[in-house]
């Protein structure tokens, strides 16, 4: 997921990045990427490149109530800073900057655009508000806790 960076025009530009590959052979990842799109909106001035990428990321996921897959789209931007001068890292401190050494023509988006999806993952992940999983889940394990007929009768026997 590689933006080249010598050939972009001055001025605004956008670029669409959809290839989930890389998502996918990510093995940190525990869920699976199905679909990915980048939109990646460009502001070259000469050596300063202002991006803001906007994701939509598909994947499944195990929903944590019920424990089954579901399939759910993960939404998250970044915006950075891209810059071959270093003087520019001191004027504007609150947005981030990223010094580009001199040689460098390419920027590899990779790991901003798996840090975003990932900070898209709620921290409770459940597959809606009414998880049927979950309900049929409950049920099994509230009739496992029922008493076993048969120890019920043995009680009765000792009772008498
Ligand atoms: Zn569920």
């Amino acid at each position: 997921m590689k933006l080249s960076l010598n050939t972009l025009p001055q001025g605004r530009s956008e670029q669409i990045f959809d290839s989930v590959a890389q998502l996918q052979h990510d093995e940190s990842i525990k869920w699976k990427p199905l679909r990915l799109e980048l939109k990646l909106s460009i502001d070259r001035h000469n050596q300063n490149f202002y991006l803001r990428g906007n994701i939509i990321c598909t994947g499944l996921f195990i929903c944590e109530t019920g424990m089954e897959e579901f399939e759910d789209i993960l939404k998250g931007d970044f915006e950075i800073i891209l810059t071959y001068n270093s003087k520019h890292l001191n004027d504007n401190e609150s947005d981030e900057i990223i010094l580009l050494p001199g040689h460098e023509t390419e920027f590899d988006l990779y790991p901003l655009v798996h840090d975003t999806v990932l900070l898209g993952i709620p921290i409770s992940h459940v597959c809606g508000p009414d998880c049927e999983a979950g309900k049929a889940l409950q049920e099994n394990i509230q009739a496992k806790q029922e008493p076993d007929e048969r120890w019920a009768k043995l009680k009765d026997m000792f009772n008498e």
